[in-house]
């Protein structure tokens, strides 16, 4: 999904996409107790049963935690949402995406989101649906080929004046006087300047003259992986959403995208597709599972939340993983990131992009950064 809060940088992304793009409008739900809440959560409060919605409403209203300055995310949330759609929702939601207890996470990802004013908890609660996070509320998508579509023709483009080598793990990165060698894919290079954008941890461990210190830190950053399933279904018994996102911890996936919804080219005729995200760390039981034994679980997910009546409702399903997905900002992140810039910066190497620089960026941030570094570049 293409979007952004900058007007400039959704020029970037359409003038890249030409006419293969259309504009669609999110419906993403939260699955709560077998029902459909509109995210975010607290603007559509009126779905809950009536003892969820007084909790939350009640503990919104009086809530002791708003005295108190936040100082991490769970702390947030309470101070910013009472203790009802905390614990209901937002606890629970992202300790499953974290992997992680927002206790122990900082608020750099939750530090801007807006207090809701009390007429709009109040308005949700007796039955209006509010729109919220409204920068995000439309999306770009390509109407064929998908996101990476965008990456093509940025290869395109960049093809015409540069050569670009994939599929070249870099495996070591050395200081030859004031030059680097770069080790990747069986051969050596020699440069003058060296961007990362390469996870900073795997940097750190490949950048030879990098000391004990540096290497620890780097081993210090936490991520997140993530397994995608791909599962298509006979049939469409959720309606005309697009994502849907899921607390329970029953329930082994946290979100789940109706591919259907992004156009004609992402449909398989007479039947149902979804992209199912489940997150894990290394070395945690998801990690250490099998394949087989994580489809099982997603299969019982998907029964236990009424998206297929019985397993055999699914024609086919296949999963892949990733090792980096998302930057865990737990309490030590800003400390660590910032004495890793620091060190790279006084090699002569810049760290840029989501797992280079190790923020929680999206594509349009990607962008905005790699522009304001190629402006610097350019004086
Ligand atoms: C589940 C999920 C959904 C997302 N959805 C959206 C969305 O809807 N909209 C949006 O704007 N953003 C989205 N994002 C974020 C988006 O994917 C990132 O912002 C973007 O990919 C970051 O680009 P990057 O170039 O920094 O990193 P990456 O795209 O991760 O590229 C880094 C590259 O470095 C390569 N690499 C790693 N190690 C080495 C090595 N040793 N040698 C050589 N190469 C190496 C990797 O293979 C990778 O290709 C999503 C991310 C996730 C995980």
């Amino acid at each position: 999904m293409f979007f952004s809060k900058n007007a400039k940088t959704m020029r970037i992304i359409e003038e890249l996409l030409g006419d293969n793009v259309r504009t669609l409008r999110r419906s993403n739900q939260i699955v709560h107790d077998k029902k459909f809440i509109q995210y975010p959560f607290e603007n559509d409060l009126s779905k809950l049963n009536e003892k969820d919605l007084d909790y939350c409403v009640n503990t919104f209203i009086n809530n002791p935690y708003e005295q108190y300055k936040p100082e991490n995310m769970l702390q947030f949330f309470l101070a910013t949402f009472g203790e009802g759609i905390t614990n209901l929702y937002l606890r629970p939601y992202n300790e499953k995406i974290w992997k992680f207890d927002p206790a122990f996470m900082d608020m750099q990802m939750v530090g801007r989101i807006p207090k809701p004013p009390k007429e709009d908890i109040l308005r949700s609660a007796e039955g209006e649906t509010v729109d919220g996070y409204i920068h995000q509320l439309y999306f770009k998508y390509p109407k064929h080929g998908g996101a990476q579509t965008f990456i093509h023709r940025i290869n395109e483009r960049l093809n015409e004046k540069i050569t670009i080598f994939t599929n070249s793990e870099v495996t070591k990165l050395d200081r030859v006087g004031n030059s680097y060698s770069v080790e990747a894919g069986g051969k050596t290079f020699f440069a003058d300047r060296i961007v990362s954008t390469m996870p900073a941890n795997i940097l750190a461990s490949i950048y030879e003259p990098a000391d004990e210190d540096i290497r620890r830190t780097a081993s210090a950053l936490r991520y997140n992986s993530l397994a995608i399933l791909l599962v298509n279904v006979k049939e469409n018994l959720v309606g005309d959403h697009f994502t849907f996102m899921v607390a329970d911890k029953n329930v082994i996936f946290h979100r789940l995208s109706r591919l259907d919804f992004l156009g004609a080219d992402y449909c398989i005729p007479e039947s149902c597709t979804f992209m199912v995200e489940i997150t894990y760390k290394k070395d945690d039981l998801i990690d250490n599972a099998t394949d087989s034994q994580i489809i099982d679980n997603v299969v019982n997910g998907l029964k236990s939340i009424a998206f297929i009546k019985a397993a055999d409702d699914i024609n086919f399903i296949n999963i892949q993983r990733f090792e980096y997905a998302y930057v865990v900002y737990d309490k030590m992140h800003r400390a660590n990131v910032n004495a890793i810039l620091n060190y790279f910066s006084k090699q002569g190497i810049d760290l840029l992009g989501r797992f280079g620089a190790y923020e929680y960026l999206n594509m349009d941030n990607v962008i905005e950064q790699t522009k304001s570094f190629s402006n610097r570049f350019a004086c």
